[in-house]
């Protein structure tokens, strides 16, 4: 993993991602460098969370404009299970003309469209970036608890398969920081978490669901060594990332955001030979 600053925005991306030619990446921190007090200030992109929404959509323009793209798809967030495809390729707009933003019903958005970014909003859960070089195909997954015990990313995996002809193989992972093993805790559990999970659960009612992620993409037939964790809690991290538990409740969002640049097959073919 490594962090990058650029127009006064700071974000992180995965080497696994990163070195896939063609795609690019970035899990955006609560962190801008305001232009005119040339002070940080917290960089929220979610509506409906304190911030007026003038300010949210300035916010995310800037956000799109460091990724480049010409498409914009967000996700009707709702804990759900619903993946969602995007096939139309993305509007050609005069330089400086703007670009287009799309919002999707579902917790999962794939596309196989180049210059389409996918957007994932949270605040302590999991938003997890996946890519196939081969297919050219890309996704991102909001993962809360109740998007885990409905195994979101196994579906995702699943739709990518049967949808683009993607082979689990050579999918590429990357999971955001979210709650992590150190203050995931479910005092309610017995109520709210299906027994099949409870083995996940250590000290304190305190549940581990990276494991979780990371075995139901291995289920679904990601191998194991391309798949990347964070390894950052969200709520261990409140001076870095927006965290809903950390924050009683009034957190802002911050942005996981991936995108093909050019169509990953092609731009990967091209350099075979
Ligand atoms: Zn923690």
């Amino acid at each position: 993993m490594r962090w990058v600053q650029r127009h006064g925005l700071r974000y992180l991306q995965f080497a696994q991602l990163d070195a896939i030619p063609g795609l690019w990446h970035g899990i955006f921190t609560r962190f801008c460098m305001d232009g005119r007090e040339g002070s940080p200030s917290a960089f929220n992109i979610g509506l409906n969370v304190g911030d007026s929404d003038a300010r949210v959509h300035r916010n995310r323009y800037r956000m799109l404009d460091v990724s480049g793209c010409r498409t914009a798809v967000f996700a009707r967030q709702v804990h759900g299970h619903q993946v969602a495809l995007w096939q139309c390729p993305a509007a050609d707009h005069p330089k400086g003309q703007g670009r287009d933003v799309v919002y999707l019903e579902g917790d999962a958005l794939v596309t196989d469209q180049p210059g389409v970014a996918l957007v994932i909003q949270t605040a302590d859960c999991q938003s997890v970036l996946l890519a196939d070089p081969e297919r050219g195909v890309i996704a991102n997954v909001h993962a809360g608890w109740r998007g885990s015990i409905a195994d979101i990313v196994g579906r995702t995996v699943g739709t990518m398969v049967s949808q683009f002809g993607c082979l689990p193989e050579n999918i590429a992972v990357g999971v955001g920081p979210s709650l992590g093993p150190c203050c995931a805790e479910f005092i309610n559990y017995r109520d709210e978490i299906p027994p099949v999970y409870w083995r996940y659960r250590g000290a304190g009612d305190r549940f581990d669901f990276w494991r979780l992620s990371i075995d139901q993409l291995v289920s679904a037939g990601v191998p194991d060594h391309q798949i990347a964790l964070s390894n950052i809690c969200t709520r261990c991290n409140t001076s870095t990332f927006f965290s809903h538990r950390g924050e009683a409740g009034r957190a802002g969002r911050f942005a996981s955001v991936i995108l093909m640049e050019s169509r990953l097959r092609e731009s990967n073919t091209r350099e075979l030979k």
